[in-house]
């Protein structure tokens, strides 16, 4: 069978170390790449057809995230050229997207205690940027504690201004996430559910 044709290298999570990556899904008929990885797809001149494409990649990638999900293992979406959406799940494993695209995403999340170090608003998008110093980064609902390396060090995450009064004390608990590609690795954090 038929393979795209996409491949590149990117750092990997678990074993902490670069690793290649090769495209695995079947060719489009008449490209070298798949649906994921064509650069045109979604940029068909016909509205109807892009929309089609669309939903195309949506459902594949629905399909691979709740895999994902369910087989405990990581997502490899690198390369991808996705049309805006998001995804949502509780990841045991490593997400791996290219930085470009707009995906939100809510992976697994460690319950981490932390020092207040510095706030930074960046008022044209409404976002905060914040440091933190990590004492105590625990497994949140038994998942893998992605968080452990990050213990007696410094992380920035990015909230959104609105959430800035949680950041008045010196000391917060909360719930931080990584996600990852080839290139960033970033922390996105929420605050606890009661
Ligand atoms: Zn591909």
């Amino acid at each position: 069978m038929a393979q795209c044709q996409f491949t590149t290298t990117y750092w990997d999570y678990e074993s902490n170390k670069e690793v290649p990556f090769k495209c695995l899904e079947e060719p489009l008929e008449l490209g070298l790449f798949c649906f994921f990885h064509d650069k045109t797809y979604l940029e068909d001149r016909l509205p109807n057809l892009r929309e089609e494409h669309a939903k195309k990649v949506i459902d594949g990638l629905t399909h691979k995230v709740n895999e994902s999900i369910t087989d405990k293992k990581a997502l490899h979406c690198i390369g991808y050229h996705l049309p805006d959406t998001s995804i949502q799940g509780i990841f045991n494993k490593p997400l791996y997207f290219s930085a470009e695209y707009l995906v939100n995403i809510i992976p697994n999340a460690s319950d981490v205690h932390a020092i207040v170090k510095d706030k930074r608003v960046q008022e044209k998008d409404n976002t905060a940027y914040i440091k933190l110093h990590v004492i105590r980064a625990d497994n949140y609902k038994s998942m893998p504690n992605f968080m452990k390396d990050n213990i007696g060090k410094v992380i920035t995450i990015v909230v959104s201004k609105d959430d800035l009064d949680f950041f008045k004390k010196d000391q917060v608990n909360l719930l931080v996430s990584v996600s990852g590609d080839e290139r960033h690795q970033f922390y996105t954090a929420r605050i606890k559910p009661k």
